[in-house]
């Protein structure tokens, strides 16, 4: 008897986000007992998109992210349906403070403050890093009344409850972390809503903040790991999850090297055409790509094109131990907009995370560019080193040259959600659904950009994939 044809899924974009739509396309529709066929097309010649580690004679460096939190559930459901629970590592617990740069000087962080919102009242009475006016100001927001309504900038919310100074000395600096974004434009509600729903709660951020880290909610399952280390990543660098998925994905079709160029509506569901003419069909598509590179497939939905992405560079320094004279006591540091500097932060990976780097060595991770600041596009290679040279000569004292270097350029790589962001999206989806059903969007310009929310996005894609080819 001739086995039924399964349902055609084409997954454009190899990147986490495309990865986990096929692992759990794959998995729903198998237990499911549904007959699939699903492809993979990714543009470049690797998959894994923006995770990428290179392991250069001991040292594992990571090209993109190069952690995830720990108490994201999406990304440590997965590992565990991987098997990779035992390859996961978390930062040393020696290295927990973080220093932020301020007027030259590197202070460290006060204990207690979550994106620059204090929770503990005596460290943050003696930080340097705010003004004692700047401190009252920000006690304000126990008084403040709340604003209700609509969406707003991150910043200024932040400058709404706790003023300028705690934006832009602690926020700000901790944002580019994140987004490499500038506040006053990213959305709240698409960034940090839980501290807009604070305010509609408590009134006051601070008070809204104690209260939930007086009874934070226990997140069951987690592995030990995941109890001790805010922050892990896997023994071998995040491309371990890269490489498992592939294997465990293989038996389906991969095709590398070749993007879609153009996608059409036919009679029974959708026809791709690659670059090399190929022409593939499908019954459900998912869209895991940016979104200015959807746009171009979806030629009707110009807002997409319009979602900004910031472009920052990476940049690996190994040194001989004996050449960093700088106390390395703690996870790196931060550096404000305000202070001009050519990098905004840096990490001490051989002192924040003890694998990735051979004994008798420093190893630090330096970020460049963040929104408004892209002058560094302009620089050669040799000119980006001179420039970061000099700052951590700045900062840290440092004259040696590093033996190893490794600059990472990621373009057009950070999505910058604008206010009204949810919004749009939803009318966006609707017109989808309306106009072009079948057609999931999910990726790092959508709903979030960390690993975890990428993986969370694959795996409703693949859901929602699943009911409309089943419903058909
Ligand atoms: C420097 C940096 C540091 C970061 N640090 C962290 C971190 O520490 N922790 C964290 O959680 N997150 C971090 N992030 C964010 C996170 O890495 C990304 O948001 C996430 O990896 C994006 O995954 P994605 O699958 O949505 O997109 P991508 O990884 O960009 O994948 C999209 C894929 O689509 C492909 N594509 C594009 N056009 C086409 C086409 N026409 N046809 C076929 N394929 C196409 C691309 O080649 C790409 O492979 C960081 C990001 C950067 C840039």
């Amino acid at each position: 008897m001739e086995t039924p044809r399964g349902k055609k899924v084409v997954i454009v974009g190899g990147g986490i986000a495309g990865l986990s739509a096929a692992f759990y396309t794959k998995k729903i529709f198998e237990e499911q007992q549904v007959p699939v066929e699903i492809s993979i097309v990714e543009k470049s010649d690797r998959l894994g998109g923006k995770i990428q580690t290179l392991h250069h004679e001991g040292f594992i460096i990571e090209k993109g992210p190069d952690s995830f939190l720990a108490r994201k559930q999406p990304i440590m459901e997965l590992t565990k349906e991987l098997g990779l629970e035992d390859e996961l590592v978390g930062t040393n617990p020696n290295a927990k403070s973080t220093f932020i740069l301020n007027k030259g000087k590197l202070h460290p962080m006060p204990p207690g403050l979550v994106l620059g919102i204090p929770t503990k009242v005596v460290p943050f009475i003696k930080t340097g890093l705010i003004s004692p006016l700047g401190k009252i100001r920000a006690a304000m927001d126990l008084v403040l009344p709340k604003r209700t309504g609509g969406d707003e900038s991150l910043g200024h919310f932040i400058e709404r409850r706790l003023g300028k100074e705690v934006l832009e000395n602690i926020t700000e600096p901790l944002l580019s972390g994140i987004y490499s974004g500038d506040a006053r434009f990213l959305s709240i509600n698409s960034t940090f809503p839980q501290f807009k729903l604070m305010e509609e709660k408590h009134r006051s951020l601070i008070k809204g903040i104690m209260t939930s880290h007086h009874s934070p909610q226990p997140i069951k399952g987690l592995p030990e790991i995941a109890k001790k280390s805010m922050f892990l990543s896997y023994k071998n660098g995040l491309s371990t999850l890269v490489d498992r998925l592939e294997d465990v994905l293989r038996p389906i079709e991969i095709i590398n090297g070749q993007g879609v160029e153009k996608l059409t509506k036919c009679e029974k569901g959708y026809k791709l055409i690659l670059e090399n003419g190929t022409e593939l069909q499908a019954d459900g598509l998912i869209l895991a790509m940016p979104t200015s590179k959807a746009a171009t497939l979806l030629p009707g939905f110009k807002w997409l094109e319009e979602i900004p992405y910031v472009s920052v560079a990476n940049i690996a320094l190994a040194f001989k131990k004996e050449d960093v004279r700088f106390p390395l006591s703690g996870s790196g540091f931060l550096v404000p907009r305000k202070e001009g500097r050519t990098m905004t932060a840096c990490t001490w990976l051989s002192s924040k995370w003890l694998h990735t780097t051979p004994s008798g060595n420093v190893l630090f991770r330096v970020f460049v560019g963040r929104a408004g600041s892209e002058g560094w596009l302009k620089l050669s290679d040799q000119e980006l080193l001179s420039a970061v040279s000099k700052d951590l000569h700045d900062m840290m004292g440092i004259t040696a040259k590093p033996f190893f270097s490794e600059i990472t350029r990621c373009l057009d790589s950070m999505p910058q959600y604008p206010v009204g962001h949810k919004e749009q999206l939803k009318m966006i989806r609707e017109q989808l659904g309306i106009n072009m059903p079948g057609i999931f969007l999910c990726g790092a310009g959508y709903d979030g950009v960390g690993i975890p929310d990428c993986i969370q996005q694959g795996k409703k894609a693949a859901m929602e994939t699943f009911d409309y080819l089943t419903a058909l």
